[in-house]
Parts: structure tokens; C-alpha cells; sequence
């Protein structure tokens, strides 16, 4: 299972929750159980910029954005 990240709309608190795709769908901030919008964030990926033009999603051996 991934783990998702989520920040607050209500209050801005963040937080990482190990869910389902299903249950992601009905997660609430656990401060002011407001509504949270999820962010897409990991420690292990390299998005390609936005600019560079090569196919791939992982940039890391992309010399177009490095
Ligand atoms: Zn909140």
C-alpha cells in the first residue's frame, strides 16, 4: 500500500497516511477533521521538469534536466 500525503484545506496540517485508494477518498485531518486535499510528494522520486522534453517520468538519468 502507498503511502499518500495530505495537507488540510481547513487548518494547512500535514500529514502521511498508509491508505487504500478507496480510503483515501474519505480521509479527514485528523486536528479539525476538515477536508484535505493530498499532495504529491516522495522521497524517492524525481519528477522530469516540466520543460524537459524526454519521455520518461524519473529524470534521474535524463541529462535534459540535469
Ligand atoms: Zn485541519
Amino acid at each position: 500500500m502507498p503511502t499518500y500525503d495530505f495537507k488540510c484545506i481547513e487548518c494547512g496540517f500535514m500529514f502521511s497516511k498508509f491508505v487504500s485508494i478507496k480510503e483515501r477518498e474519505n480521509i479527514r485531518c485528523p486536528e479539525c477533521k476538515g477536508k484535505v486535499k493530498q499532495r504529491f510528494t516522495s522521497l524517492n522520486f524525481i519528477g522530469c521538469d516540466s520543460s524537459c522534453s524526454c519521455s520518461g517520468s524519473n529524470c534521474n538519468n535524463c541529462s535534459g534536466c540535469h
